[in-house]
């Protein structure tokens, strides 16, 4: 791809700069694609009505056409010039948005089909950061974004790894240090109250907003990976995963030591500051995700852990498994894509998957 001059700007977080905004605006009312902060990841942006921008969404991030995006809004009544939602589910957004949940629900304004990949429905969201709003109002327009990272990759939790990632392909890149949450956005399919993919916004915080219990399928725990015709497309895809091959640890933490003995390849454990500095006392190369009592700490150190990993220059990677409730389901949702699903708990366990990929 050719490159460009990508403008790029800081942009205080919670105060953000309107003269730099509005230039940032000015991008995506022009047909310019613009990385900018949110709470959950940065995004990639374009105006949702605009098919040429939206595909260009597509070519920077190698994206499958088939996978929609989220189209980003600053208020519940634009939400609702876009789609209909169901009066009763209304009022209790009103209640909870800003926040990390994306809604789906069936189309009522005629989007490209880059955005909705043709699907009749779409996926719309209000961003709880400042600089994210104040873009969206600033550009007139709803944006369409989906994470920013280039297809498969950890996403970029930062401005600066939004512009490793971006620099010389998006007309802007706006720099707000770390996004607040560390990962995608909850999705829930309004039609049959189904949680598609977990994320911060937590199916119990969604019981207790609704009064109703959501569905949470296997695709969204990550333990089952969709194929073929599926209700959202991006849960099929391989996704967040780091160059080298990373393995869940799901045994008990005491058996690790003996797991490991004997293992001539290079690796590094990821995972809690406890569970890293007891692995460093014997000697390990470890990446700590923060302490084991913060688990929104850990949510949001995961991405950059899994591309520190890379860096490293090791043979394979060993991660801590985390409890499955809370935003602990969306941890370990991203890290079964990131490891492919593989996991182990023995020392047999990690032996096949080491000879599984010539380790
Ligand atoms: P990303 O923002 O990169 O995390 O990707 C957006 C996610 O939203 C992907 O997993 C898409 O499959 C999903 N998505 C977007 N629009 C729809 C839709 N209309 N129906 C179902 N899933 C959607
Ligand atoms: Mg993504």
């Amino acid at each position: 791809m050719r490159e460009i001059e990508t403008s790029i700007m800081r942009v205080d977080a919670t105060k953000p700069d309107t003269g730099r905004i509005s230039e940032a605006a000015n991008f995506i009312r022009r047909g310019g694609v613009v990385v900018f902060p949110t709470d959950t990841v940065y995004g990639i942006g374009a105006n949702a009505f605009d098919d040429a921008a939206c595909r260009r969404i597509f070519e920077i991030k190698g994206r499958p056409a088939d996978n929609p995006l989220i189209v980003h809004v600053h208020s519940v009544e634009q939400a609702s010039e876009l789609a209909h939602i169901d009066g009763k589910y209304l009022k209790k957004i009103r209640r909870i948005w800003p926040s990390p949940i994306t809604f789906i629900a069936k189309a009522k304004a005629k989007f490209p089909a880059s955005v909705t990949a043709g699907l009749g429905t779409v996926a719309i969201r209000m961003p709880a950061h400042p600089v994210a709003l104040a873009l969206i109002k600033s550009a007139g327009v709803p944006i369409a974004a989906p994470s920013a990272n280039p297809s498969q990759k950890p996403t970029a939790t930062t401005g600066l790894q939004s512009i490793r990632y971006f620099d010389g392909k998006a007309d802007c890149i706006i720099d707000s240090g770390s996004s607040f949450f560390g990962i995608e956005s909850t999705i829930i399919d309004l039609r049959t109250f189904t949680v598609l993919r977990p994320g911060p916004f937590t199916p119990e915080e969604i019981e207790k907003a609704f009064s109703i219990k959501p569905r949470v399928g296997r695709v969204a725990s990550g333990t089952a990976s969709a194929r073929g015709a599926v209700i959202s497309p991006g849960t099929k895809y391989r996704h967040y995963a780091p160059e080298t091959p990373m393995f869940i640890f799901e045994g008990e933490e005491r058996q690790l030591k003996n797991i490991v003995e004997g293992i001539n390849a290079a690796f590094a454990i990821i995972g809690s500051s406890e569970l890293c500095s007891r692995s460093e006392r014997l000697g390990y190369s470890t990446i700590s995700l923060g302490s084991r009592k913060d688990i929104y700490g850990i949510a949001k150190n995961l991405y950059s852990a899994i591309i520190l990993l890379d860096s490293l220059k090791v043979k394979f990677g060993i991660v801590e498994a985390f409890d499955e409730s809370g935003i602990g389901l969306a941890i370990m949702n991203r890290l079964r894509k990131a490891s492919s699903n593989k996991s182990f708990s023995t020392k047999k366990g990690l032996l096949k998957l080491l000879s599984e990929q010539s380790l």
